[in-house]
């Protein structure tokens, strides 16, 4: 890794890149590998793979105390565990989401042709604008998915508020905020349920994973029913259901990081503080700010280009930090709406999604995790600043390579 102080050092400008080795988004965070492999031979040993083993049922009871809940669900994956809850709640119709999230909140509704329809945002904390909510009701929905988009938790008062009002479900996608509070109060308690990711590339994995947290008893039990192909018993089947285990493989990753959590979180915060320190007076870059009165996890550095007042624009910084190893990323670009099959179903959604609209095309994702160091961070910030403190002379530069360069896809 090398600091770089004038615009020929950049790798862009045919500099050596800041780093040797990719620096990746989302690199996965691992606990104890000791812990893990103690738990695997176990597994084989016992010849329990799969199925309601003790890894699981551990696993489950470990998610419901930290959050706060009566019941967890561990699934294969959140998206099947979306699909799940969406079933298990009776969403028909319309449901009311975000376009500016990962595409599988709007996909487990299409896939049961439920209709996404897409509402804006507030652009302080990148979640559902309630306001703007109440305004896409119609006869046909039944619910609303909100998300706690980079584990900054949505406006729950006011979304619980109005599913109560209009008779709506509330479920939250809470991929990205395990181990993030709500006024206080752990994310996983709200709405009719919620839904973790435990991916790999979430604060914290299981491998792949998911899981539904609720305190309805009645809810739980038929989500239980339907990840188990709806057997109620050895010979009964009493739902249409589908297959959305974890297995027990995952059960013990998930475990193992659990015990590492607390650690997790402290090397993110030390990260996200630095990142702050550093770009703090760099006009026209935005970094999330997370309130830290709140449990936070701290896994996602996000920010916000202006391009009106940085001149070098969101991709040339993107561009640039790809030639230095830094593989920075933009999130939910272009925004749900403007996938398929959205794209063609709803053509001019983007008239009712301004905030939504201006923010894909200035987020930029920078890397954290166990795997970045303090001064990973401080390489990284030197390399925004340089572009930024440079911006009119980098653009001019990049604006005339255009096309030989590298491509960031
Ligand atoms: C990652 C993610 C999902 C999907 O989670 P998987 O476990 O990969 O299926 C859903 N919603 C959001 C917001 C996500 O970031």
């Amino acid at each position: 890794m090398r600091d770089k102080s004038a615009l020929g050092d950049l790798a862009i400008c045919g500099g050596v890149p800041a780093f040797g080795e990719p620096l990746h988004v989302g690199r996965p965070n691992i606990g104890d590998r000791d812990k893990f492999e103690e738990r695997i031979g176990d597994i084989l040993d016992r010849r329990w793979l799969t199925n309601g083993g003790r890894y699981v049922q551990e696993f489950e009871q470990r998610i419901a105390g930290l959050v706060g809940v009566e019941h967890c669900i561990a699934m294969c994956n959140a998206t099947v565990a979306l699909e799940i809850a969406i079933r298990a709640l009776g969403l028909k119709g319309e449901v009311i989401v975000p376009s500016f999230t990962f595409v599988a909140t709007a996909h487990a509704l299409q896939w049961q042709e439920i209709t996404p329809v897409f509402c804006d945002i507030e652009p302080r904390t990148h979640t559902l604008d309630p306001e703007k909510v109440e305004r896409m009701i119609t006869p046909r929905t039944t619910g609303i998915i909100a998300v706690h988009l980079w584990g900054q938790a949505c406006d729950v008062d006011a979304l619980s508020g109005i599913a109560a009002q209009r008779g709506l479900r509330l479920l939250f996608d809470s991929a990205h905020a395990f181990g993030c509070s709500y006024r206080g109060r752990m994310i996983g308690g709200f709405g009719d349920a919620e839904v973790f990711s435990f991916h790999a590339t979430k604060f914290l994995n299981s491998l792949e994973g998911g899981a539904v947290v609720t305190n309805d008893g009645e809810l739980a039990r038929r989500m239980r029913l339907m990840k188990n192909f709806g057997f109620a018993g050895y010979d009964e089947v009493v739902y249409i259901g589908t297959n959305g285990k974890m297995s027990e493989v995952s059960a013990a990753m998930g475990l193992t990081n659990l015990e590492s959590m607390s650690e997790f979180m402290a090397v993110n915060r030390r990260n996200y503080r630095r990142y702050h320190e550093e770009l703090a007076w760099l006009e026209g870059v935005r970094v999330m700010h997370y309130d830290e009165k709140e449990a936070c996890n701290y896994q996602y550095i996000v920010l916000e280009i202006d391009e009106s007042k940085t001149a070098v624009s969101r991709d040339q910084l993107m561009q640039i930090l790809w030639a230095e190893n830094v593989l920075a990323r933009r999130y939910f670009y272009p925004g749900c709406h403007r996938m398929e099959p959205y794209r063609s179903y709803f053509p001019h959604a983007g008239v009712l999604l301004p905030e939504t609209e201006r923010l894909v095309n200035r987020v930029l994702v920078l890397p954290n995790g166990t795997s970045i160091s303090a001064e990973d961070v401080s390489a990284i910030c030197g390399v925004v600043r340089l572009a930024v403190e440079n911006g009119p002379e980098v653009r001019q530069m990049l604006d005339q390579i255009k096309g030989d360069s590298v491509s960031v896809s």
